[in-house]
């Protein structure tokens, strides 16, 4: 008890380790390699904003749990594709997507999946022919399920699925919701960053409430950080106000290193493997490792 109340060498010192989200940063050690694979954990990256870095940082947490060990597939589940072109498939090319899998029947979604460059990262790619999923899928039954029956042979041989989503909140992302166990927020650093935040949270309990009950919000990814800034700070810090410790303490900040790598059609993890923003990636997989939310 005494020590307790005395003072310690952590409070005095506290400040010099203070994260970027001003809280004091968690050691987060390398992840136990897994002995065996599966069943997958599923998590859908989720913001009806568009460019806030749901596709960089789907591409890039995901090519740092491969690193780890883990074997991870992406699910491309926006028409523009930029998941698919970014990890080098050429999607214009392609004669069966995510698209065929949701709206045919017969298709077995093996088939579909791509390697990647990464080893243990492997990718269901989409092109613009899922733009018209949502209007042909409205008369489907369980139409809200469709995307978890289409996962389901494969989820054995995963340990995390994670499903980049389109900026929208309509039908293809209600069915990333369904299917997913956890969501991952990514939010831009800057002044509205949290403008429709609040839409998004209400529809994830919705989707709790209706359809999904294990349904989980993993955690908040503040992105384009600028640390130089007093605005990038204070942005964060109003984050943290709002969501307290769902934000997680790793935060991406801005470097041209992002698009430069998504030109590069790979992730920055390989790119520029010794980057800043490689280790921001391999941080945040630590820290959704350590919180439960991938095995
Ligand atoms: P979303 O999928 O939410 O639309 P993207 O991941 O495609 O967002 O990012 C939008 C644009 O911003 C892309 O050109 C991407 O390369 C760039 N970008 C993403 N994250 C960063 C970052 N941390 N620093 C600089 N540019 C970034
Ligand atoms: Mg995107």
């Amino acid at each position: 008890m005494a020590s307790e109340l005395t003072p310690s060498l952590d409070i005095e010192h506290g400040q010099d380790r203070l994260g970027p989200t001003g809280r004091v940063m968690p050691d987060l050690p390398a992840p136990a390699p897994l002995a065996s694979h599966g069943p997958a954990r599923i998590i859908a990256m989720c913001n009806q904003k568009g460019g806030v870095g749901k596709t960089t940082t789907t591409i890039n947490l995901g090519a740092a749990l491969a690193e780890y060990g883990r074997k991870v597939l992406l699910i491309d589940f926006d028409p523009q594709g930029a998941l698919s072109v970014g990890l080098g498939v050429p999607t214009h090319q392609l004669d069966v997507t995510i698209y065929n899998l949701l709206v045919e029947r017969g298709h077995d979604i093996r088939d579909v999946i791509a390697h990647t460059s990464v080893p243990g990262l492997d990718i269901v790619p989409a092109n613009i022919d899922l733009s018209a999923a949502e209007v042909q899928l409205v008369g489907e039954v369980a139409r809200e399920q469709i995307l978890a029956r289409v996962l389901r042979p494969v989820l054995d041989d995963y340990d995390v699925i994670m499903i980049d989503c389109q900026p929208s909140l309509g039908l293809l992302t209600v069915n990333a919701l369904t299917a997913a166990h956890g969501v991952i927020i990514p939010l831009e650093t800057e002044y509205f960053a949290m403008r429709g935040v609040a839409l998004l949270v209400e529809t994830i309990e919705k989707i709790t409430d209706r359809l999904n009950p294990r349904l989980t919000i993993d955690g908040i990814v503040a992105t384009m950080y600028d640390g130089r800034t007093l605005h990038s700070r204070e942005v964060v810090g109003s984050v943290v106000d709002h969501f307290g410790d769902q934000v997680f303490h790793t935060v991406i900040s801005r470097t041209v290193k992002f698009p430069d790598a998504t030109l590069a059609a790979e992730p920055i993890t390989t790119y520029a493997s010794g980057h800043s923003g490689a280790e921001a990636y391999r941080q945040l997989a630590r820290e959704l490792i350590a919180r439960g939310g991938a095995a």
